[in-house]
């Protein structure tokens, strides 16, 4: 059987009871969905939610499904304490993508062409207050590179605007950016196929900053572990993935514009609104009980997903010039920070990875903070102690002043003014050295159990609750 979103949806239901509940009440997409998983967020609670019954559609919606680090680590096959160097070394073997025939293509189990290609048909959900209105969000976007013929695909946001035409944002850097404003240049129409819902190794390998345009179909299959399965579209010409969801085609217009946002993004904040191309409908092909895939935006699961893949390009970066890394975190809760711990051999080696790690993600990154082996970076509480006891603030900050920008999606990389305007900023980067001095110079042990003991005592069958001297 192979991997796809429903493969996923029953392999964390076994292996990872409790971490999938439904709701059976009908919910409106327009703020309910994000509403259960946010109050859920605010009790620390990040269970994937599946809505079975979705006002004005008949499709159900999953949310959270790639909103934690176990999740995301059990989706390439190994542990949130591996899944960093694990992913890091597993795209090293590309597997290509395998083309299906149409009629063992789940997602051509309904083909809507024409006028029949409606908006409306989908259960797209609202998110926050302040929203433009409906998003898609859990997309990947393929599209073709005219001059290379390569196939890209990217996670953008996606602007629901009329029954056939939706606002696309992809910042300047992405691939997707580029080869739009190449068929601007050609004065050609730009073919794309968006894909919702798929096996979350294949949606990070489309999240993964691949050097070079194209390559994400070999990159899903490298972490899925078998060829993607993938299929012609019927109104582009494009390969969609066979066992997405739902697909939805279209073209963009070259040189036309219409306002897209606002829309709140991974930082929590709205900033990024204005005049951006759109998307013409021309198709939707889906599963017959197809289940439309979401993801939070500006919540938990947007930092987790991006920044699994990001952290897996940053541990193989920092790794070429600190060759003791160990582990690198992206926190879960804020897409600003970056814990890289290291087995420090020189006193560059902090200073050494903590740039290589901005070089990878000067936008997204603010703080860089460097500790020491014996420091888990999936702890905070760890990490601000090596903080509190290994930093010498004097030496061990590093501001490096006007590093990104101007603007993005960072509230700081604008000015604000009190006419409601505002001016695009350049964005300053803050390294953190909490290591220890590297060897030989020694530094006082921390205090801990010996570990014979630890490994010994089993406190699991030893304690009984105390019921009061009483009872
Ligand atoms: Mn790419």
């Amino acid at each position: 059987m192979p991997k796809d979103m429903r493969t996923f949806m029953d392999q964390v239901a076994k292996e990872r009871p409790g971490e999938i509940l439904m709701v059976d009440e009908e919910v409106d997409p327009k703020f309910e969905i994000t509403g259960i998983a946010s109050k859920l967020a605010s009790q620390g609670r990040f269970p994937a939610i599946f809505c079975r019954k979705v006002k004005g559609t008949r499709l159900p919606v999953v949310i959270n499904l790639t909103a934690s680090y176990e999740r995301l680590a059990l989706a390439v096959g190994t542990s949130t304490e591996n899944m960093v160097p694990d992913y890091a070394n597993r795209p090293a073997a590309k597997i290509p993508p395998k083309i299906s025939e149409k009629s063992n293509a789940p997602v051509k189990e309904i083909i809507l062409k024409g006028g029949d290609a409606k908006m409306s048909v989908l259960p797209v959900p609202t998110h926050n207050e302040f929203d433009a209105g409906p998003y898609i969000t859990g997309d990947t976007l393929i599209c073709k590179d005219p001059d290379s013929g390569a196939l890209n695909a990217g996670m953008y946001r996606i602007q629901v605007q009329k029954e056939q035409q939706l606002g696309v944002w992809m910042w300047d850097t992405h691939h997707g950016a580029h080869i739009r404003r190449r068929h601007e240049e050609l004065g050609k129409e730009m073919d794309v196929a968006i894909a919702i819902g798929h096996h979350p190794a294949y949606i990070m390998a489309c999240v993964s900053t691949l050097p070079g345009v194209g390559g994400e179909f070999d990159e899903a299959g490298a972490l899925l572990g078998e060829p993607l399965e993938v299929v012609p579209a019927e109104t582009v010409d494009l390969l969609v993935p066979s066992r997405a969801e739902i697909v939805i085609e279209g073209k963009i217009p070259p040189g036309e514009r219409a306002f897209e946002g606002p829309f709140a993004e991974w930082p929590g904040t709205y900033v990024a609104e204005g005049e951006k191309p759109f998307i013409k409908v021309t198709a939707i092909t889906m599963r017959k009980d197809a289940i439309y895939y979401d993801v939070f935006s500006s919540n938990r699961e947007h930092t987790v997903l991006g920044s699994l893949p990001r952290m897996g390009v940053i541990y193989r970066t920092v790794k070429q010039y600190v060759p003791g890394v160990r582990n690198v975190n992206i926190p879960v809760h804020s897409r600003m920070y970056c814990f890289i711990s290291i087995k420090k051999e020189s006193e560059m080696d902090p200073k050494r990875a903590a740039m290589a790690a901005l070089n990878v993600e000067p936008f997204n990154l603010k703080t860089i903070v460097v500790v020491d082996d014996d420091i888990n970076v999936f702890n905070d509480a760890e990490v601000l102690w090596a903080i509190g006891t290994r930093c010498h603030f004097e030496r061990g900050l590093t501001l490096i002043p006007s590093m990104a920008g101007p603007g993005g999606l960072n509230p700081v990389g604008y000015e604000f003014h009190p006419d409601g305007s505002k001016t695009p900023v350049m964005i300053s980067a803050l390294i953190v050295d909490a290591t220890k001095p590297a060897p030989p110079i020694p530094y006082p042990p921390t205090a801990k159990v010996p570990q014979e003991v630890l490994d010994r005592l089993d406190p699991v069958r030893m304690l009984k609750e105390f019921k009061g001297f009483e009872g």
